[in-house]
């Protein structure tokens, strides 16, 4: 029997040969040999267990906004948490649950319409509600831990567990599920009532500030390092002369040096070239040395 047959056994509908690159906001990436979008945490099980069984490695994508794929793609299976796996709902005392797969600007908007505040910095972010709670997503002094009650995820024996705010182990672009492998199935957000036009007045003030300094028309995975400690990254590379520098088509936005876009048809290898280049560009310049943010499937 063919791995495809057997995980159609399971009743799962998974796919061959899918182009990764459809499914990352840098628009790089090969093709994943299989590929699955559940519906449910027991089809995610099911795809966990017949992936180990079948000696395949498996990956999550949510909105793949902070994702690059290598350009030879996937060996092994890709489990996508996106529209199928994105329900919002109201709970009782202003918390919101919003499966992982939930667009977090989606999660915004309901909360605004509901005249819960607490979520407007994070609205714009491109991230599913699993990928910013993987990487504690976060932008102008808010991340995501300062709205989260709770997270249910997979855990590493492949079963679904529940962890508080407190138990998430949130740091800066760090979380449990990132040390752990745990996969985020739904996260839980405590919120505080508010006039819901002055909750819609600061998403827009969020909006307008990102729309000004990002270069949000080009293909990218948003900031590509860290913030190292008492500096931007976006700054040094500016001031090492950077902005505009391109290996092919990936290049140093010149809008904001923290983004390096692709202007084409750039390929993973032109992106981590271009990465190594202004890691070593800046730590002979200036003495700081970046670490990526952006996380590789591999
Ligand atoms: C234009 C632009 C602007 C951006 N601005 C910001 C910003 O202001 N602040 C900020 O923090 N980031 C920003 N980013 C980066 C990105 O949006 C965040 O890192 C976001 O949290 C990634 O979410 P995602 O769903 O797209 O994750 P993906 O790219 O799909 O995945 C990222 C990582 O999370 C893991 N993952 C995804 N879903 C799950 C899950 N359900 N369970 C476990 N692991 C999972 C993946 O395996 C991968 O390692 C920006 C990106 C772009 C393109």
């Amino acid at each position: 029997m063919t791995n495809l047959e057997v995980f159609s056994n399971a009743k799962l509908d998974v796919r061959k040969n899918v182009q990764l690159k459809d499914y990352l906001s840098l628009k790089i990436g090969g093709d994943a040999d299989y590929f699955i979008e559940p519906s449910n945490v027991s089809e995610i099980n099911q795809a966990i267990d017949i992936a180990k069984s079948l000696n395949l490695k498996y990956f999550v994508i949510g909105n793949g906004s902070n994702t690059l794929a290598l350009d030879y793609g996937v060996r092994g299976l890709v489990i996508y948490l996106g529209p199928k796996f994105s329900k919002i709902e109201l709970l009782e005392n202003n918390i919101i649950k919003a499966e992982s797969g939930a667009l977090l600007k989606d999660v915004c908007m309901f909360a605004q319409s509901q005249g819960l505040s607490g979520m407007e910095p994070l609205y714009g972010i491109p991230a599913s509600v699993g990928g910013a709670i993987y990487m504690n997503a976060g932008a102008y002094d808010g991340e995501i831990k300062d709205v989260v009650l709770s997270v249910d995820f997979i855990d590493e024996n492949n079963q679904l567990n529940s962890l508080s705010n407190a138990e998430s182990d949130f740091g800066y672009r760090h979380s449990y599920y990132m040390d752990k492998a745990g996969i985020v199935t739904a996260a839980y957000f405590k919120l505080q009532v508010d006039k819901a036009e002055d909750i819609q007045a600061r998403m827009d003030d969020f909006l307008n500030r990102r729309e000004s300094k990002q270069p949000l028309e080009w293909p990218s995975a948003g900031s590509t390092f860290k913030r190292p400690n008492f500096h931007y990254a976006s700054a040094l590379i500016d001031i090492c002369g950077l902005k505009g520098y391109a290996i092919n088509d990936i290049k140093v936005s010149e809008k904001h040096a923290g983004f390096l876009i692709n202007v084409g048809c750039g390929t993973s290898k032109d992106f981590i070239d271009l990465v190594n280049h202004i890691h070593s560009t800046v730590y002979a310049q200036t003495g700081f040395k970046l670490d990526p943010e952006i996380q590789i499937l591999k």
